[in-house]
Formats: structure tokens, C-alpha cells, sequence
């Protein structure tokens, strides 16, 4: 290990999500730099890493940088780690990363968790395309800018718990009651769970279950949903030429495929028109 500074990825809430590399690293280095030391020390305690701890978060990281790059050019080896996941995903660690590389400091990447890549691992999507966007702005306005610049793009965003029912009016009021979502909650915790459906329903099941927890949340893209909104008016208009009624078409396909019967049924009756 000829490297001299590591950002290391720690567990997203499970505290075995950690990788046997991650652990080798944090016990052989002299210092880890992290956001708050005592989330760190629960981790350094289960896995016996005895390296000083130095808190490095968005509030001192500047000054923390200066300090770092002493140490390492004092001959230390350094960690990064964050509260949760991988460091510099929604986490600080950039201001101290590019003082790394305009010095010539090694730099290199021990992955593992990340609440991202976990969420869109768990949720069955078209296409490979998305953009991640961090924590979604909290205005009505800056999420209405956001959202209309990646309507056609499967928009992945964080967002708190407390704000979230109000983000999902928003999204219903900006893109539409239909809007296919996805929202993943306590990821790799004993209440894990991940919900797909239209953001209408997705609010009234939040709005009548305790919401508690870290949430990732994803706005699919409008393009992938016109074009299964079209695949879907095909099988209706062949139904309904079978002799079909909208009603039964509607339960047949969004028993058959999985999709929201009012959906369904919205379209059959448009389909009719
Ligand atoms: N660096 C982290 C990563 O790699 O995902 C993210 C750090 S960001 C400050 C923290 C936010 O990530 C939380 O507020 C939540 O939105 C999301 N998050 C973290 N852990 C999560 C989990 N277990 N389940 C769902 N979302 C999570």
C-alpha cells in the first residue's frame, strides 16, 4: 500500500456493510479524518481500528485541510471516511481532496456502500440513465427548475423525512398526480423498505405510516413512462376490440403488468375518446 491518502466508504446503517479492504485500511493508517467522531468510534470500536481520529466536516474542513496535509507530508497515513457511506457523495471531503491533487498527493478509493447505487440496485427501471441531483433543493420553485430540466431522465435524489411528504405535493403539483416514483427508506436497517408507485399513492400511504428514517427517492424519467403509456394504450385498444370493457381491460393489464389500475383505467377511457 504505497498510497497516501484513502477515502473509505463505511456502511450505510448496517454495520457489516464494510468491506474486509476498508477494514484492513482503517487499522493500518495513523489518523482518520472523519465528520463526526463519535459516529466513527461505534465502527472503530466493532472492528478494533485504533487510529486517532480527526473531525474534518463542512464547517472546518478548510482549516482541517491544512492540518491533514501536514500530517501526511510528515510522513502519516490518512483515512477519509464520512457518517455514512461513501465520503464526497452529498458529504464533504471535496475542499480537502483538491488541496490533495494540487499538492501531487496520492489519492485512491476503498468502495463500498452507498445509499445511491443501494436504492437503484433495488428498483427495476427501463433504462440504465439517471442523474443524481444530492439533496433536492427544499424551495417549490428551485425543485420545479430542477425537475423540469431532467423530466426525461430518471431523477434520483436524498431528502429528509420530515420534509418529504411536502416535496411529493410538490412533485404531483409540478409533473403531474401520475408521476411514476420510487422511494427507498432506512436502506440496509431492520425497517427497510422500498415503495414504487404513483407520487398520488406514494403520499397517501406516507401520509397514513410513520416516516421516519433516511430516504433516497427517485423521479422516473416522463420519457420512459410516455412510452409504456403507449405500450399500454395497445393493449387496451386490443382488449377493447376483444369486446372488453375499459373497466375489466384496466384490471386485466394492471393485473398482468403491475401498473396502477386507475392509470390503466384513466387511459382506457381516453382510449374510448
Ligand atoms: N455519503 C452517503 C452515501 O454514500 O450515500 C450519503 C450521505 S448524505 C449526507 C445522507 C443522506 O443519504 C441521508 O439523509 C439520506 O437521504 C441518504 N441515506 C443515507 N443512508 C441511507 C439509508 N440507509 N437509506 C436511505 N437513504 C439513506
Amino acid at each position: 500500500m504505497d498510497e497516501k491518502f484513502y477515502i473509505v466508504a463505511t456502511p450505510i446503517g448496517n454495520l457489516k456493510d464494510i468491506t474486509y479492504r476498508a477494514v484492513e485500511v482503517l487499522k493500518s493508517v495513523d489518523f482518520i479524518a472523519c465528520e463526526d467522531t463519535r459516529v466513527t468510534k461505534v465502527l472503530a470500536e466493532k472492528y478494533g481500528i485504533t487510529a486517532k481520529l480527526i473531525d474534518c466536516h463542512k464547517f472546518n474542513e478548510k482549516e482541517q485541510s491544512e492540518k491533514i496535509i501536514n500530517l501526511i507530508e510528515n510522513g502519516n497515513k490518512i483515512a477519509l471516511v464520512s457518517d455514512a457511506g461513501t465520503p464526497l457523495i452529498s458529504d464533504p471531503g471535496s475542499v480537502l481532496l483538491q488541496e490533495l491533487y494540487k499538492r501531487g498527493i496520492n489519492v485512491t478509493s476503498i468502495p463500498g456502500a452507498c445509499a445511491v447505487s443501494t436504492f437503484l440496485s433495488m428498483v427495476p427501471r427501463d433504462t440504465e440513465e439517471y442523474v443524481f441531483i444530492g439533496f433536492i433543493p427544499r424551495t417549490f420553485n428551485l425543485q420545479k427548475e430542477i425537475l423540469a430540466k431532467h423530466k426525461n431522465t430518471n431523477c434520483v435524489f436524498y431528502e429528509s423525512p420530515n420534509r418529504l411528504i411536502q416535496t411529493l405535493e410538490n412533485i404531483k403539483e409540478i409533473l403531474g398526480e401520475d408521476t411514476k416514483i420510487a422511494v427507498g427508506r432506512e436502506l440496509t436497517k431492520v425497517f427497510e423498505e422500498v415503495k414504487t408507485d404513483t407520487v398520488s399513492q406514494i403520499t397517501e400511504y406516507y401520509k397514513s405510516h410513520p416516516l421516519k428514517g433516511e430516504i433516497v427517492a427517485m423521479v422516473f424519467s416522463r420519457e420512459a413512462e410516455n412510452c409504456r403509456d403507449e405500450d399500454i394504450l395497445e393493449k387496451i385498444c386490443i382488449l377493447k376490440e376483444a369486446g372488453y370493457s375499459p373497466k375489466d381491460a384496466a384490471k386485466i393489464i394492471s393485473a398482468l403488468y403491475k401498473e396502477n389500475k386507475n392509470k390503466v383505467y384513466k387511459l382506457a377511457i381516453k382510449s374510448k375518446e
